[in-house]
């Protein structure tokens, strides 16, 4: 969602006339849109956008906004500005700790940046814009994206679930659809515009629920989440679709058999499992137990054979006990997953889990996230050398490596690809085989 905001930032501001000078990688971790190194990296202005939902992204955002008011009292015409998942949750008191800051969006405002930053210029007066209701989602044809064969479209945002670890409900608010028909409008002017991939995007994807105008009115019930699908992937000329992130609750029985008929949904599903332990599952509030997720899993890969199933896990949460931490390495090993996000516990304040002692000491978090990532890179490993030499359908994203003659794609399965082929190839879907594997990426012939 975070890449997709700088995304719509980057455009709507190249739009008004500013120039990008650097733009980020687009991680949600604090993120560089505008400027050359010594941070600003000779930019004039330099917008970060921001991520809460650990504590290490934060971490990098203060340091890096330390650096700045370093170089602002050096060249003070200077502007500063912050957005995202931070600007909701510390609003005016960011102000207070750093003074040179020179304006804060919310996720609701990013189309008035270019106004915004016009009245810092003028009045050279602190600007905020955040508005806790509302929907976050506004689609931009200014979007400025990577490739123009692949596109992220948020179709909800928010949460009501009540992870007791997670900051998203108190940054992103309650969750909110975008009504099914301004989906499909928003998903043929992309393939109007020669997308032929996208990405929809939501904190719980899977529970959307396309009701009402968007404006806070309920209106009659448009499409779940499997109908939306259903409804896209009628769609001419968009060739493949996916989407992230998916919750265990919302990930039923009619989605998987939506995903097992319409071969243009890609291969790949990302379901946090969080942990092994139906103990921590319990004080974590992910009202599934380990043998209902995993019975989930199997259901998938019954049905969806080629399916890559990936996860995230968290490590050191509050009373995890090495038998808890043992449950998940378990899981880890029974279920095989194709790749895994394994991230150490880290407070969030105002979670109900704050009110808990974060008793696991760092050592004991750092150890325990290790072995996971171990165990896990060995499985990810095995999993994909089992591919080679089969055949693939991948996506060539038309971008070359270092190397002019080779271009990149992806398998339906998301996972990456380099190849020797002309750009010609760009955009286009081909068949491939799998001759190779370095890291996580593979080498491929056209078939
Ligand atoms: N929809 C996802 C789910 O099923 O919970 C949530 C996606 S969340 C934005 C991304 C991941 O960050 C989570 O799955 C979780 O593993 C991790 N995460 C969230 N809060 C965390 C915390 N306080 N400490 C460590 N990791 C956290």
């Amino acid at each position: 969602m975070n890449t997709y905001d700088s995304q719509v930032a980057a455009g709507i501001l190249e739009k008004a006339g500013f120039e990008i000078a650097v733009e980020g990688e687009g991680t949600g971790d604090g993120v560089l849109i505008s400027g050359r190194p010594s941070i600003s990296q000779g930019a004039d202005i330099v917008l970060m956008n921001t991520c809460s939902v650990r504590d290490h992204a934060e971490e990098r955002v203060w340091g890096r906004l330390g650096l700045l008011g370093a170089e602002k009292k050096e060249r003070p015409e200077l502007v500063i500005g912050l957005m995202g998942c931070m600007v909701e949750e510390h609003r005016e008191k960011l102000f207070k700790r750093f003074p040179y800051l020179d304006l804060m969006v919310g996720t609701r405002h990013i189309k008035e940046l270019p106004e915004m930053i016009r009245q810092v210029y003028e009045t050279r007066k602190q600007i905020v814009r955040i508005k806790q209701d509302g929907i976050s989602i506004e689609y931009s044809e200014f979007t400025k994206r990577d490739t123009g064969f692949h596109a992220w479209l948020p179709i909800m945002t928010g949460c009501n679930k009540e992870c007791t670890f997670c900051i998203v409900p108190m940054t992103r608010g309650t969750e909110v659809s975008m009504p099914a028909g301004e989906v499909c409008r928003e998903v043929r002017r992309l393939v109007a515009d020669g997308v032929k991939w996208i990405t929809l995007l939501g904190q719980n994807v899977n529970s959307y629920n396309g009701q009402g105008t968007g404006n806070g009115e309920r209106g009659t019930s448009e499409a779940t989440f499997p109908e939306l699908l259903e409804m896209l992937c009628k769609i001419d000329g968009l060739d493949r679709l996916s989407f992230t992130t998916s919750h265990p609750q919302d990930a039923t029985e009619e989605l998987f058999q939506v995903i097992a008929r319409n071969p243009k949904i890609g291969r790949r599903f990302h379901l946090p499992l969080q942990s092994g332990s139906d103990r921590i599952l319990k004080r974590m509030k992910r009202f599934h137990t380990y043998a209902e997720y995993k019975s989930k899993i199997d259901r998938l890969r019954e049905l969806v054979p080629e399916i890559s199933i990936t996860t995230d896990i968290i490590v050191g949460f509050p009373g995890e006990t090495d038998e808890d931490h043992r449950a998940t390495r378990r899981a880890l090993e029974e279920i095989r997953f194709d790749g895994a996000y394994i991230y150490k516990y880290s407070l969030r304040p105002g979670t109900p889990a704050a009110r808990l002692p974060d008793d696991i000491p760092l050592e004991v978090k750092t150890s325990r996230n290790r072995e996971l990532l171990l165990v896990q890179q060995k499985i990810t490993e095995e999993k994909s050398r089992s591919l080679l030499g089969k055949v693939f359908t991948v996506f060539v994203e038309g971008r070359g490596t270092d190397h002019p003659k080779e271009q990149v794609g992806r398998m339906d399965q998301d996972r990456r690809v380099v190849f020797e082929a002309d750009q010609s190839y760009a955009g286009q879907f081909i068949r491939m085989e799998l001759t190779g594997l370095h890291h996580e990426t593979f080498r491929a012939k056209l078939v």
